[in-house]
Formats: structure tokens, C-alpha cells, sequence
């Protein structure tokens, strides 16, 4: 059994323990990867008695979605370097009553992704609380592993960040100062540009569309929206992959591409339940969102498929 908790526990002393600086910081050439986001088990029906708050006493659409979705990624060959969950992962706010439940079936689902694709957890604030506190992000880090860290994969440098730290870091300010100087520790290696890329991963999108769109629920604040930007852009940023929208969306802006990807669980507007694959080649980060009937049915088009075979 805790051999089997390990495949969640991989972040850890602020790295991924599935990919060694040693072994990846070398480009290798073009590969690809799975980003989903927000299974949030609960939320369709939470949703549909028209409670998002309290509802979620069942999850039985999420766990056949995720099973949808862990199908469809063990089908895909060659295989992703890994498959990143980009936060929400149940709905149940920490705490809560079917918290544990929720948890515990989502596990159950993941477990059976294929050995060889390692999973990778963004939190949410779902899964550390709207306001987090140094409690929330210890119990998610005991169950989700590190809720930020840093990897290599073929000369590719990942960020994953906590971003309900920038949403209200009012009851933990001293995670969130160490979280701030640890992200300067991480643009500073991305700016030294021995890694032929760099990209992030955080839940909350910088922006929905637009660079100057208003704050709200789904974005972060506009200075530090601001500010961040400035910090990714001058560390060589590429593109930030985030959910937290149920919805497709983004931007780009400077150079960044802001890549906002709907839910493997409860859709908020039109997109169908899906994943997206991202393709790293040497020049550019190219990506398709697909439904989770399309990745299983006809798995990721040639024409993307071909550019992974390009050395
Ligand atoms: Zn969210």
C-alpha cells in the first residue's frame, strides 16, 4: 500500500522525484505531455442542485470522466513524458465533509494511469482553501505531495507554483514570502538559458484573454498579474498552463503564451470534458485541447504526433 501512495508523493524537497536534474537537463529532442485540470470531484452535482458550496455528497460523473481520461492517456504511443493535473482535483474544500471520500476515489482512478507516465499535482484552491493556511498546505502536501517544486524533463524546465499564494496569502505570509524567493531562485536558473525551454504551471491563469482584463474570481489580481509577468518574461517564460476556469481560454502576451485548458470534470461553458496535449520541439510549444471521446477514440493527430519524431 505505500509503495502504491508513492506515484502521488514524487514532488518532494521541492523537486519531482520521477526526473533527476542529472538525467534531464539535456535536450534529447522533441517529446510531449498530458496536462488536465480540475477533475474536482463533486462539483456536477454541487452544481446541478445549484449549490457549488455544500451539494457535492456524490462524484460517481467525475470518477467515470477521470477513468475516461486515464484510459485515453495509457492508450497514447509512445507514451507522454508525464500527465500533469493542473489543480482542483476534488471539490470538497479541506475540512470538509466528503473531503476524504472524494480524495480517496480519485486516487483509486489515477492508480491506474501506466506505470511509466508519471503524475503530476498542481494545487488548487479547492484542494489548499480560497484563503490557505500553513495547516491546508501541509495535509495536501501529506496527500498530493510538495505544493511547489521544480523538474527537468530532456532539457526542459517546469515550474509548479501555489497559486492561491498570490490569490490571499493572509493567514500563511511567511509560506508565501518563501514561496516568492524560491520563484526567484527558479527564474534565475530559467534565465541562464541552459534549458531549452522554460514553463509553468499554476491553477489560477494569469489572464482569461486579455493582459489587462479585470481581476476576478477566475484571474489573478492585476499588479501582480503585472508583476509576474514582468519576472517570467525576463526569465525566458514560454507558456503558463492553467485550469481553474472549466473552460478554454487565453492569451499571449510578450511572448508568453497563457494556456487556459477546460476540466476533465465539470464544464462552466461550452467545451466538452477533455485533456490537452502539449508538444515541446526545440523551437516552440505547440498544443491541442481534445475531448476525452476523441483522445480515446483516434488518440493525438499525425500531424502532431510527427513533429515528436523529428530529431
Ligand atoms: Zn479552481
Amino acid at each position: 500500500m505505500a509503495e502504491r501512495q508513492e506515484v502521488f508523493l514524487r514532488a518532494r524537497d521541492r523537486t519531482f522525484t520521477a526526473f533527476s536534474a542529472d538525467d534531464e537537463s539535456q535536450w534529447k529532442g522533441p517529446f510531449y505531455f498530458i496536462q488536465g485540470a480540475d477533475p474536482q470531484f463533486g462539483l456536477m452535482k454541487a452544481w446541478s442542485v445549484g449549490d457549488p458550496d455544500k451539494g457535492g455528497d456524490e462524484w460517481d460523473q467525475e470518477i467515470r470522466l477521470t477513468e475516461e481520461a486515464v484510459q485515453a492517456v495509457n492508450k497514447l504511443n509512445p507514451k507522454p513524458k508525464f500527465f500533469v493535473l493542473c489543480g482542483d482535483l476534488v471539490h470538497a474544500m479541506p475540512g470538509e465533509k466528503w473531503r476524504e471520500g472524494q480524495e480517496q476515489d480519485l486516487k483509486n482512478t489515477l492508480k491506474k494511469i501506466d506505470q511509466g507516465i508519471p503524475m503530476v499535482f498542481v494545487s488548487g484552491n479547492h484542494d489548499i482553501g480560497n484563503t490557505p493556511t500553513p495547516e491546508t498546505i501541509a495535509a495536501y502536501c501529506r496527500s498530493w505531495g510538495d505544493d511547489y517544486f521544480s523538474f527537468w524533463v530532456g532539457g526542459v524546465f517546469f515550474l509548479v507554483l501555489n497559486s492561491q499564494l498570490f490569490f490571499d496569502f493572509s493567514k500563511c505570509p511567511e509560506l508565501k514570502e518563501a514561496h516568492d524567493k524560491w520563484l526567484n531562485e527558479q527564474l534565475a536558473i530559467a534565465k541562464q538559458k541552459w534549458c531549452k525551454h522554460a514553463i509553468v504551471f499554476q491553477h489560477i491563469p494569469l489572464f482569461l484573454k486579455n493582459v489587462n482584463e479585470d481581476h476576478d474570481y477566475f484571474n489573478i489580481e492585476r499588479s501582480l498579474r503585472q508583476d509576474l509577468l514582468e519576472r517570467f518574461n525576463k526569465a525566458g517564460i514560454k507558456a503558463v498552463f492553467s485550469g481553474h476556469y472549466h473552460r478554454n481560454a487565453g492569451g499571449s502576451h510578450n511572448g508568453l503564451d497563457m494556456v487556459v485548458s477546460s476540466a476533465i470534470g465539470c464544464q462552466l461553458g461550452e467545451d466538452t470534458h477533455g485533456l490537452r496535449a502539449v508538444i515541446v520541439t526545440a523551437e516552440k510549444i505547440i498544443h491541442k485541447y481534445y475531448s476525452l471521446t476523441e483522445l480515446n477514440n483516434q488518440g493525438i493527430e499525425k500531424e502532431l504526433m510527427d513533429l515528436i519524431k523529428q530529431k
